[in-house]
């Protein structure tokens, strides 16, 4: 790794956020993406030269490499992919109990790193494929989505 101190801290923290819990920061390619969910939206991009519908935010497919992508809103819904309970909070978090670090498949299939929320953070709490529906959380500047299950209350 390369880079003046303050790169390379930079990339680090970077590494360590979705662990950490913390407040992401948008990068040009991932803005729209929290711009909508600022908004309420559930955001991923589809490929408009072969149809693919991925997440992280890419100026290009991953499939097919075009670049000719778009934004599109998602349903919201999901089904629980895997997950673990986190013990250790992160930083700024020390007063939350155990939560849940999830990925999710939405419903349109690209599958998402997130947090689960409105269950007990218990295995038998999490069977997998069980139905989700995306909230949003504020974190820092940022709302953040999260899934509870299908059904529960914000
Ligand atoms: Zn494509």
């Amino acid at each position: 790794m390369t880079g003046t101190i303050e790169e390379i801290r930079g990339k680090t923290e970077g590494l360590r956020r979705p662990r950490a819990k913390m407040a992401p920061s948008p990068t040009p390619e991932t803005r729209p993406y929290w711009d909508a969910a600022a908004d309420g939206r559930l955001s991923v991009q589809r490929c408009r030269a072969c149809s693919h519908v991925y997440f992280y935010p890419r100026d290009f497919c991953p499939v097919c490499s075009s670049d000719l992508v778009e934004w599109i809103d998602c349903s919201g819904r999901a089904t629980l992919y895997s997950y673990v309970i986190e013990h250790r909070p992160g930083p700024g978090f020390e007063s939350d109990g155990p939560y849940v670090v999830a990925v999710v498949q939405l419903e349109e299939g690209p599958r998402m790193m997130t947090n689960i929320v409105g269950v007990e953070p218990l295995p038998e709490s999490l069977p997998l494929d069980m139905e989700l529906t995306v909230q949003f959380e504020p974190r820092g500047e940022m709302w953040v989505p999260v899934f509870a299950p299908a059904g529960a209350s914000a």
